[in-house]
């Protein structure tokens, strides 16, 4: 995506869906797909069209190399997103989160739920950190547990 970032905030949505197919060379049906699972959450415009950031190209990137590199299916993307501690991550207090669905939810990632607890309820999942976290395929156990690869520190 380096053509299209230098001057763009990373979190602005600004691609249509038409765009981020023809990006990431696949069809509009499969970033539908994709979102249908919860995997992005495009931003909605006020008459309901889909537009993308940066971070989401990023994120749907990082999704197509899980399932055509490392073999992946969309359940196993979903369940390895659910990891992802939301209750660490996410400001306030810890005991609201031992009574949010996400904490034992394996099905898919908080964002995706269609019900959470009282911290999230009203939240805007686009604006999260849990959701906005930089997804780098090659360091997953990095993003989900901070465990890194000697040699590897400092390379954010
Ligand atoms: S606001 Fe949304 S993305 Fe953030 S922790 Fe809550 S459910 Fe997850």
């Amino acid at each position: 995506m380096a053509e299209v970032s230098a001057h763009l905030d990373m979190y602005e949505p600004v691609f249509t869906i038409g765009v981020v197919a023809r990006k990431l060379d696949i069809s509009v049906q499969t970033v539908r797909l994709y979102q249908d699972e919860g995997l992005v959450l495009p931003h909605r415009t006020e008459s309901g069209h889909r537009l993308y950031s940066l971070h989401d190209l990023d994120r749907l990137q990082c999704i197509r190399r899980m399932i055509t590199e490392y073999g992946m299916n969309l359940q196993g993307i979903k369940r390895m997103f659910s990891l992802s501690p939301c209750w660490k991550i996410k400001d306030g207090p810890l005991d609201d989160c031992k009574t949010c669905p996400a904490y034992f939810e394996v099905a898919g990632p908080c964002w995706s739920l269609p019900v959470v607890g009282d911290k999230c309820k009203d939240a805007d999942c686009r604006n999260c950190k849990v959701y906005r976290l930089k997804l780098d395929c090659s360091r997953m156990k990095k993003l989900l547990f901070g465990n890194e690869a000697p040699g590897t520190q400092g390379e954010d």
